[in-house]
């Protein structure tokens, strides 16, 4: 971005990232907080120049040199983010649009661009994500598999392989070098909205690209929705040609937000990962509760089976939130096979391991045991609702 001299400064632990890359440019700016740039538009009287700059996005899709010229283009306050993120991520570029599924949207138009429109993805994703492929919206055709069958899923016009891990909403999770070695030369796009970069950094494990829905952890406050792609240069390029072709750009304000809210993630993931290990244990010792899902790289989401009502645990809860998303400062609980993953047909979403049973809940930054006493009344409900008492709960590894 212009005016940085990134290649200067050497690596730096993730804690020290997440609040500084960005902005390395700004104490010599002599400013503190990063300027928000709303210009649509930039003036310019040199239009032999700005032809020569948009002839140069047009073949590589790198970021004009110079002064911005079109918010479609490219943002100087959205940039202050991506350059935050692919630190994180430790890759050469990010690229953000205005949520994680204009961000899919854009990698699968890049591979359809270069008639590569097969893809081959693994069961669970996110349910919109499993939608846009099933339903073929982009014009990409799907082969799903699990990972030992992705080798031999490949066609030649195969462009993308797509998993989760942690996945969305059963928390399994994959040996991603594995997966990366399985895909050859066919790029692996790893979602790792639940895992951030925190916990895993899937492009040290051979992902091609790292998808994020920046709408939970890397905003964090349940108030910006956003997408990014965290990539090489090359694919960065690409995605920024169809980002300004598509127009599903990230609006300034949201990029802002993001940038801040990247300070605080660590903090953030791993203070309310210590509180989501707690109530993982307690429900898994727990009789109402016939699963538990927490994965073993940890982590703040929790999926767990009631022997009750799963429905009458969402109409319970007080402190905790009914509501789909994740991600926040607060606690959120939701039921997958009723909303988050409702649009995936029923025999393809249970044969995925998501059962009418499951709850999903994305644990916050509050008191353990404020949570805990929340929990156990709505648990209470549940089972008050359906008779008899089932067998202790069993802890299910991944
Ligand atoms: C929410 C989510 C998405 C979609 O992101 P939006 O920002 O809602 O478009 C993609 N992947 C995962 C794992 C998600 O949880």
């Amino acid at each position: 971005m212009p005016g940085y001299d990134e290649a200067r400064i050497a690596p730096r632990a993730l804690a020290t990232e997440a609040v500084h890359a960005g902005r390395d440019d700004l104490a010599r700016q002599g400013l503190h907080a990063p300027p928000i740039d709303l210009s649509t538009t930039y003036p310019s009287y040199d239009s032999r120049g700005e032809a020569a700059r948009i002839d140069a996005f047009a073949t590589t899709g790198a970021e004009p040199d110079g002064p911005p010229v079109y918010g479609r283009l490219g943002n100087p306050t959205v940039a202050r983010f991506e350059t935050a993120l692919a630190r994180l991520e430790g890759t050469e570029a990010a690229v953000a649009f205005a949520s994680g599924m204009a961000a899919l949207s854009a990698v699968l138009l890049v591979r359809a661009s270069m008639g590569l429109r097969h893809v081959v993805a693994v069961r669970p994703l996110y349910g919109c994500s499993d939608h846009l492929l099933t339903a073929g919206l982009l014009g990409s055709e799907v082969t799903w598999t699990d990972p030992a069958g992705i080798e031999e899923a490949l066609r030649p016009d195969t462009g993308l392989v797509m998993v989760e891990s942690p996945a969305n909403p059963t928390l399994a999770e994959l040996d991603l070098r594995a997966v990366a070695h399985a895909c050859g030369s066919v790029p692996l796009l790893a979602d790792n909205t639940f895992a951030t970069p925190v916990l895993q950094r899937p492009a040290e494990q051979g992902a091609r690209l790292v998808l994020h829905s920046a709408t939970k952890y890397l905003g964090g406050h349940g108030d910006v929705m956003a997408g990014v792609v965290a990539c090489d240069e090359e694919f960065a390029g690409r995605l920024r040609q169809v980002r300004f072709a598509t127009g599903g750009v990230l609006h300034p304000l949201a990029g802002y937000l993001l940038l801040r809210g990247l300070s605080t993630l660590p903090v953030r993931v791993r203070a309310a990962s210590a509180t989501a290990a707690e109530l993982a244990g307690r429900l898994a010792a727990d009789p109402r509760v016939a699963r538990v899902h927490y994965p073993r790289i940890g982590g703040a989401m929790i999926a767990f089976e009631v022997h009750g009502d799963p429905h009458e645990v969402i109409a319970g809860v007080d402190l905790i939130t009914p509501a789909v998303s994740l991600g926040s400062v607060d606690t959120l609980i939701q039921h997958p096979a009723s909303i988050s993953h409702r649009i995936v047909d029923a025999d393809d979403r249970r044969g995925a391991g998501v059962s009418d049973r499951l709850l999903r809940m994305s644990v916050g930054l509050e008191d353990v045991e404020d949570l805990w006493a929340d929990l156990d009344a709505a648990l209470e409900r549940a089972q008050g609702v359906t008779a008899g008492r089932g067998a202790p709960a069993a802890a299910v590894g991944h």
